[in-house]
């Protein structure tokens, strides 16, 4: 092995190409595409009406072990495959992956660009600000949020009469109503369009949307780890009257907004889902939504423009979507439908062209396959209607040392000598986990191939283990990839297993829970049969949220847990695969613009804090080249 700079070194040692060229490779009309700056580009919608006779690409999940808190290079061999299956197998390859929050950047664990020879470029631009859609997602949440206390604190101090004559004022003789409030009249049941029509009693339900203060479930948010802000006391000045309220702030990539970015299909679609997110209950047990605010369509005009995936390069010049970024353990943490869809064409061929070959999508899902890989199907498969080709399952002799019982790995400290030298027993021992994922994965009846990201520390006995095992315990194939010393080219063996496994006649794919079960039920299941827990418990308030939902009519929407990505089980502690454990469910959300309830189990944190040494210290501008330092 070579020595392998740092990530910033590489990835600012290589001059992109400027992105109206690759666009232009990839055939795209002008009006398909806007450029933002010189190598990023969004890619308009209207593509996939031209592209819709074709048929998509093979279609790959990239997930993995459940991971030290280095990371295992999932992001890394994403980037690795797409390289190699593009730059050097010569075919079309599309990486999709997820735009990186502040907070990690910043924060425990730095970018997400890949690393060493597998990276999107340009790297800075790529971690921090890229086009603005997580700023345009902030700003989305955070008026949302603002309507809430300013409509309570107008209905408080205004009597029926003042609110209907400024909710629907007169202009030149004449009473108007803006068109949301009359999607609030229908949900109502009042079929008048004139507001002089209305009666009194008909402008006191029009008028009062009666939130009650203690069901709000809407956090304002924004995209730094800032522990502080978890509980905050708002309303403090004395122009708000003494109407304080006890709430918080979520990390943005933790947001109902940026799930709705990752999930939507079209601007009609991402109109509707913004506009029946659920923010409270009113007094009457009525869920209060987002148009009842008023807010649905001023909300979709902020990210009109976010919903436009972009496009963007590997080291090696192949093209790469980077589109919506929620986060794996708090949210559903996979990139965008919209991003995975315009590729699988772009990746297709037409019915009957029998000359050009299929190309690939290689999509992440984030942290293990108990978290995004479940989510990846059960929520985004699901909702897309896409059907996904394989699972390429990522493992590091480094995480299954540590599942065998080797000493904590900590972000900033060294290895420990179980890492760096050949331990065949721990290694063996840990690879339980490797092959309950491999388990895990097959339920949904889809190939598997375990990519072994490799370290230049790894030993030929160890890699050989790993395989044999792997391939013991049912995966399609094993094998061990360099592509982080050695870009596409240290892939290219992986890739063409994909191309193997992808070639196969596919089995049936199959989600793990039906809808139709209870909101317990789906819970369970995914509990029992994802993480391996022998039970699940629900405290007061999960069962009560449990009743509500019901109630309201939410039982059938798709589960997305709020879980550790430290452990199969709840508990980050519990390394291996832990057996015979409780599932604990603290608290349940929903977020029913999305599409589905969200489970917290045990102490889960929707807004990150920063560690005593963040990756921030090493982060500088170096003026003479205006380059970015530090960033990894
Ligand atoms: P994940 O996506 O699984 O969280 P990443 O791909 O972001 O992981 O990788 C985590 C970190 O590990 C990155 O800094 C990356 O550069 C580094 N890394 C990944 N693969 C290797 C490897 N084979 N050798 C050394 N470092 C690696």
């Amino acid at each position: 092995f070579m020595p392998v700079p740092s990530d910033i070194d590489i990835a600012s040692s290589q001059t992109p190409k400027p992105i109206k060229v690759l666009v232009e490779e990839l055939g795209l009309a002008g009006n398909e595409y806007e450029l933002y700056g010189q190598y990023k580009a969004k890619i308009n919608l209207n593509v996939l009406d031209r592209l819709k006779t074709r048929k998509n690409g093979k279609y790959i999940v990239v997930t993995g072990i459940t991971p030290t808190p280095l990371g295992e290079g999932k992001s890394t061999t994403t980037i690795g495959i797409s390289q190699a299956l593009g730059s050097q197998l010569g075919k079309i390859a599309f990486a999709c992956v997820r735009q990186p929050s502040q907070g990690p950047t910043f924060g425990i664990k730095g970018g997400a660009a890949g690393g060493g020879y597998s990276q999107v470029i340009p790297m800075d631009e790529f971690n921090l600000h890229l086009t603005g859609d997580i700023h345009a997602v902030t700003a989305a949440n955070n008026l949302l949020a603002a309507a809430i206390d300013a409509r309570i604190f107008h209905e408080n101090t205004q009597t029926d009469k003042a609110l209907f004559n400024r909710i629907c004022p007169v202009k030149k003789g004449k009473r108007t109503f803006a068109p949301v409030m009359l999607k609030r009249l229908q949900k109502l049941g009042i079929n008048k369009t004139n507001p002089d029509d209305l009666t009194s009693e008909e402008i006191t339900k029009f008028v009062r949307l009666n939130i009650d203060p203690d069901t709000i479930t809407w956090q304002r948010v924004m995209d730094t780890s800032d522990r502080f802000l978890r509980r905050i006391t708002i309303g403090q000045n004395s122009t708000e009257k003494n109407f304080t309220r006890v709430t918080g702030f979520d990390i943005s990539v933790a947001s109902e907004c940026m799930a709705i970015l990752a999930l939507t299909t079209d601007l009609r679609d991402m109109r509707e889902r913004l506009g029946r997110m659920v923010v409270a209950t009113s007094k009457h047990g009525v869920p209060i939504t987002a148009d009842d605010l008023g807010v649905g369509g001023a909300l979709t005009v902020l990210l009109k423009d976010a919903i436009k995936p972009n496009l963007m390069q590997t080291l090696e010049g192949t093209p790469v979507f980077v589109h919506a970024g929620p986060f794996a353990n708090i949210a559903h943490g996979n990139s965008s439908i919209l991003a995975d869809k315009i590729a699988l064409k772009l990746a297709g061929i037409e019915e009957g062209d029998e000359e050009t070959e299929t190309g690939f999508v290689i999509t992440e899902a984030g942290f293990g396959a108990d978290i995004g890989m479940e989510k990846f199907f059960n929520i985004k498969c699901r909702m897309s209607g896409l059907v996904p080709d394989a699972v390429v399952l990522v493992a590091t002799l480094r995480a299954l040392k540590m599942h065998g019982g080797g000493p904590e790995v900590t972000p900033g400290n060294p290895l420990a000598a179980e890492y760096l030298e050949e331990n065949l027993e721990l290694l063996e021992k840990g690879c339980a986990n490797l092959i309950k994922h491999i388990q895990n994965a097959k339920k949904f009846m889809l190939p598997v191939v375990v990519a072994i990201n490799q370290f230049t520390t790894d030993t030929e006995a160890e890699l050989a283990l790993v395989r044999k095992i792997a391939i013991e315990a049912g995966a399609d194939d094993a094998v061990p990839a360099s592509h982080w010393a050695n870009g596409g080219a240290g892939a290219t063996e992986l890739a063409k297993a994909i191309i193997r496994a992808t070639s196969k006649p596919q089995k049936d794919f199959k989600f793990l829970y039906e809808l139709d079960k209870s909101i317990v039920e789906k819970i369970e299941i995914i509990a029992k049969e994802m993480y391996g827990g022998s039970d699940i418990s629900l405290s007061d308030r999960a069962k009560e949220k449990v009743e509500i939902y019901t109630k309201q009519g939410f039982a059938n929407l798709p589960i997305c847990m709020a879980k550790t990505h430290l452990s199969l089980s709840h508990d980050p502690k519990l390394k291996g695969v832990p057996t015979g454990f409780t599932v604990t469910v603290r608290d349940i959300r929903a977020s029913v613009g999305a599409g589905f309830l969200y489970p917290l189990l045990g102490e889960m944190q929707t807004m990150p804090g920063l560690p005593t040494r963040p990756c921030f210290f090493d982060v500088d501008l170096d003026f003479e080249s205006g380059r970015v330092l530090g960033l990894f």
